[in-house]
């Protein structure tokens, strides 16, 4: 456990268990504190854990370097419904390879300058900004529409 590091990434329900440096990447290995989630179909609560996989997004740099998160991706078996499901973690969307907060920093860092400028800053291609940049203006346009 290391306090202060959870503290710096400040993202709930999960700790940073190991850190991996490789030359300009840094990786943070997290592990899910929650032992218990609700089951999605029928909102019993379940601790049964059918299996977990890794799944590695993209987040916020920490004093210049790039960071990955390893997020453990836990599928669970409910025993009330016999549903399986992946937990959601609030940080990433559903599909996605960055978090939340990475997208909105690339989507407000390309208003600032643009789409190639952010590309060789971040060191992610000209499409991964572009399909970012258009997913954040998308989820903007629909919270502007409620
Ligand atoms: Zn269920």
């Amino acid at each position: 456990m290391n306090f202060l590091l959870d503290d710096l990434i400040n993202l709930p329900k999960v700790r940073i268990r190991n850190v991996i440096k490789e030359s300009t990447e840094t990786f943070l290995i997290l592990d899910c504190l929650e032992e218990e989630v609700t089951c999605p179909h029928c909102e019993n609560k379940t601790d049964k854990i059918h299996q977990t996989r890794t799944k590695i997004v993209r987040d916020l740099p920490i004093s210049g370097q790039i960071i990955y998160l390893n997020i453990p991706k836990r599928q669970f078996h409910c025993e009330q419904c016999q549903k399986h499901f992946t937990e959601e973690l609030e940080f990433v969307e559903r599909g996605r390879r960055f978090t939340q907060r990475y997208e909105k920093y690339v989507y407000e860092r390309v208003i600032a300058s643009s789409v190639e400028q952010v590309r060789r800053e971040e060191d992610l291609s000209w499409d991964q900004v572009n399909r970012i940049h258009q997913h954040q203006y998308e989820i903007k346009k629909k919270v502007g529409r409620r």
